[in-house]
């Protein structure tokens, strides 16, 4: 089976944005982000289980950085090797006492300590509110190329990112994601968006021009049931698939002078910056217009004359 050969690389990117997390209504629901992270790594661990070629990475989303939770640094180190067999970790993290495969608790272990040391880093800042997400999609790209670099030339590498948002949508990162999802399209990388609280212009726009699927979950309790129907199948398998009607997109861009989302506006014709104001040099490539005003003036300097002229004769 050439299907055999493939290599399925799945990137789930979490938003863990502690400013969301921390809500007083998401703790009264008990949805909390351990409980996101749990069905977070079921859908991993289902992925990976899925086929022997399958990989997985998985990235936090925080408003302070970018974190690769799988594969991380403790297991680039060596502290872990890929075959289970742990050896200075093994005192600290509870490997597969119960017969689970090697790799999954492998996996489920170093997740939750990345995480667990993300969070208990987290400084308290009132104006780092946003959620770094156009930085950890960059993360995830550079992540597929690196690995689409070191495989074997026989093998085909399928790359898709699931997005897990949480936060609000943040304009002024608006044109680093743009650049991403462009990005992504000329790889041919699939973008999914599961989205936990309020739509996401963005991520409508990301699904939208690489062929993804984009949902706002109905019940946060049932996350993890979402991930499983609705995600984890591959691209390939979706037209088999009733899934969710596709969501109206928000098709508006970001102006460069506020971060205003705008429905008309003004455009550079050298750099494609938008505006909602008009200006006579483009702030972002000083580009000078010339201003097309002269019928307006014209007309202005006509106007006058004529009541001159009219009380001379008179
Ligand atoms: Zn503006
Ligand atoms: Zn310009």
């Amino acid at each position: 089976m050439a299907a055999d050969e493939d290599v399925n690389l799945l990137v789930i990117v979490v938003d863990v944005n502690p400013v969301w997390w921390g809500q007083q209504i998401l703790k009264e629901s008990q949805f909390t982000l351990s409980k996101c992270m749990d069905a977070v790594m079921v859908m991993g661990n289902s992925h990976l289980v899925m086929s022997h070629s399958n990989r997985l990475a998985l990235i936090a989303s925080h408003s302070q950085e970018s974190r690769f939770l799988y594969p991380s640094k403790q297991w680039k180190s060596g502290s872990f090797s890929e075959s289970g067999g742990t050896t200075s970790a093994e005192s600290t993290l509870s490997s597969s006492k119960d017969g689970k495969f090697e790799l999954l608790a492998l996996e489920n272990d170093i997740v939750t300590e990345e995480i667990k040391e993300l969070m208990a880093k987290t400084e308290v800042r009132a104006h780092l509110t946003e959620t770094l997400l156009a930085g950890s999609l960059a993360k995830a790209l550079c992540y597929i190329h690196k690995v689409s670099k070191e495989m074997n030339a026989s093998h085909e590498l399928k790359s898709r990112i699931l997005v897990i948002k949480a936060a609000e949508d943040s304009a002024a990162q608006y044109m680093n994601f743009m650049n991403v999802i462009f990005a992504a399209q000329k790889q041919n990388i699939v973008i999914d968006a599961c989205i936990l609280d309020s739509d996401s212009g963005l991520l409508q726009q990301a699904t939208d021009i690489t062929g993804g699927l984009y949902l706002k979950i109905p019940q946060l309790s049932a996350i993890t049931q979402y991930l499983l129907w609705v995600f984890l199948p591959a691209p390939e398998q979706r037209s088999q698939l009733v899934l969710p009607p596709p969501v109206h997109v928000d098709y508006r861009a970001a102006c460069f002078c506020h971060r205003n989302l705008i429905e008309i506006g003004y455009v550079c014709s050298v750099c494609l910056s938008i505006f909602c104001n008009f200006s006579p040099i483009c702030t972002t490539c000083e580009t000078a217009f010339r201003i097309a005003l002269p019928p307006v003036l014209k007309a202005k300097k006509k106007k006058p004359r004529p009541p001159t002229l009219n009380y001379l004769v008179s």
